[in-house]
């Protein structure tokens, strides 16, 4: 009789990838196992956003903490629009929230109770896959043993590999919650993105571009943070910083009370698909969900988690499947081919937009949030069939202005090979 495991699966990490996925195993009857580094109810360090509608579509409004109607983009005067259009702003007409965290974590949690999931605190270090078994050491040498292995501890993974290397575009953020001399946004207003850059000097405009993500918490509390979409290298938080602060100077706003400082948050946003092929699956961040336009990725592990776990269960099934083939099954239904497509073009766009000076991102986005709210919406949230996706690109680049256009179509770096990736999605290494 050959040894076989107690655990149908191990799942690494106790962030939302990890809950998504454990919650969604847990409704398949199967026997989970949690490991991670942390405590699984330690609070988590980041504020979700995501849009109304998509959170509606998901039955879960109830776990937001915030939700806007009035949701404005600035992009200033772009180089169609008259100078006096300069604060003029976009207005999305979609809702936009921030889930309460602690709610949302204890939503997956209580999935997982009621299924019984068992959890253990422990860092994996090692990990020994044979035909019917993967081995999992932690570095206090405890060894758990499941059918298949999850690994979803975040942006730099413990076992997965990727499909490829290359630099990562990584979006980085300052923020400050607190109060201000005078609202900084309007009343009950939320700013997607406000890209007006009068505050700085002409040398300053020619570096890489950084916006303002703003939002009315209410009582008085504002939420201000200053981003940059994605670079590699990354834009440093001294600079975010130091333009978050003159910004707020040539307003005359001043910081009344700090509540709270967002230090350097950093989030990797083109991560490369990981090798679709090897034995263990992933989930979250580590298996590259992040959407790489808007770095969202609540919206896309609620939606996927439940197929992913029901063709895990499946593959399950039959005793004598191994690891690698159940992992086999889960990589083919969290990253089929047209998702994997998009994913190609969601990159290559995220390349060109790298690229972009401030004056042709202001373009970029005024023509792309003219599109109609379904598809600038459904392209935010990936919910967009691969033909309505090229559709929505194929109409943003008839509309764009020249700069924008000629911006979009010089081929440089890795774009051949994601527009390969694109036309013919690639599995192997
Ligand atoms: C600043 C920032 C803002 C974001 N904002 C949004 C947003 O508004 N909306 C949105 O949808 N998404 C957002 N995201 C993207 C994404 O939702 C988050 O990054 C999310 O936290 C990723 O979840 P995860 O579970 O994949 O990884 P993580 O949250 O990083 O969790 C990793 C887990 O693995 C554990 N772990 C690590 N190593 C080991 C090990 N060796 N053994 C055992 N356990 C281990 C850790 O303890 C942790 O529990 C944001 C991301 C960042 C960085």
């Amino acid at each position: 009789m050959r040894n076989r495991a107690s655990i149908d699966v191990l799942v690494l990490g106790a962030g939302p990838g990890a809950l998504a996925i454990t919650a969604a195993l847990g409704k398949e009857k199967l026997r989970v196992e949690v490991l991670s580094s942390n405590d699984h109810k330690a609070p988590w360090p980041y504020t979700y956003g995501i849009w109304g509608e998509e959170v509606d579509e998901l039955g879960l409004q109830d776990l937001l903490e915030h939700r806007w109607k009035n949701t404005v983009s600035f992009f200033g005067a772009g180089s169609a629009q008259p100078r006096a259009d300069e604060n003029k702003p976009t207005k999305h007409g979609c809702d936009y929230g921030l889930f309460d965290k602690r709610k949302l974590q204890h939503y997956w949690i209580k999935q997982c109770e009621e299924a019984a999931v068992k959890w253990h605190r422990g860092i994996a270090h090692n990990l020994e896959i044979d035909d019917l078994i993967c081995t999992v050491t932690t570095t206090e040498g405890i060894k758990f043993k499941a059918r298949l292995l999850i690994d979803a501890t975040g942006y730099e993974p413990v076992f997965l590999k990727a499909s490829k290397n290359w630099p990562i575009a990584i979006q980085t953020c300052y923020g400050v919650v607190g109060r201000f001399n005078t609202p900084p946004v309007e009343e009950g207003q939320f700013v997607l993105m406000d890209y007006r850059c009068d505050h700085l000097s002409p040398e300053e405009k020619e570096k890489p571009p950084t916006f303002l993500y703003a939002m009315d918490l209410g009582n008085g509390r504002f939420f201000l943070e200053e981003t940059s979409l994605g670079l590699s290298p990354p834009v440093t938080l001294e600079t975010l910083q130091s333009r978050l602060k003159r910004r707020l100077a040539h307003r005359n706003l001043e910081i009344t009370a700090l509540e709270h400082e967002e230090l350097g948050l950093y989030l990797p946003m083109n991560m490369p698909l990981p090798d679709l092929q090897q034995p263990v699956l992933g989930f979250g961040g580590a298996a590259a969900m992040v959407h790489p336009a808007s770095g969202y990725m609540v919206g896309g592990l609620l939606r996927r988690s439940p197929t992913v776990a029901k063709v895990i269960a499946k593959a399950l099934f039959d005793p004598n499947a191994s690891p690698a083939a159940i992992a086999s099954k889960g990589w083919a239904a969290l990253w089929p081919p047209e998702l994997r497509r998009k994913q190609a073009l969601y990159q290559f766009g995220l390349e060109k937009l790298m690229r972009f000076e401030e004056s042709q991102l202001r373009d970029f986005f005024i023509g792309f949030f003219a599109l109609p709210s379904k598809q600038w919406y459904g392209f935010l949230t990936n919910t967009l069939s691969l033909s309505d996706l090229v559709k929505a690109m194929w109409i943003m680049f008839l509309k764009a202005p020249w700069n924008v256009r000629w911006g979009l179509m010089g081929m440089q770096g890795r774009e051949l090979y994601l527009l390969w990736q694109f036309l013919r999605p690639q599995i192997k290494k």
